[in-house]
């Protein structure tokens, strides 16, 4: 990709940090536009993004009820 697609300013390959429902993942690679900021993955990249953070938001959710659930008895 050379072009944003949103402004159609230039894009460059960078290490970007993603946050994604709570979750941040450092170091992802991804293009990102110089004029806008929007970010673009690549599919490789985007899928491995969101199995990291359903996995952490799934672990979360199991950790919480467990701490809440003994902070309550
Ligand atoms: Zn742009």
């Amino acid at each position: 990709m050379k072009t944003c697609y949103s402004c159609g300013g230039k894009v460059e390959k960078k290490l970007v940090e993603v946050e994604i429902r709570g979750v941040s993942v450092r170091e992802m690679p991804a293009e990102v536009c110089t004029q806008c900021g929007e970010k673009y993955f690549d599919t490789k990249t985007a899928t491995f993004i969101q199995r990291i953070t359903s996995y952490v938001s799934s672990k979360r959710r199991e950790y919480l009820a467990d701490v809440l659930q003994e902070a309550s008895s």
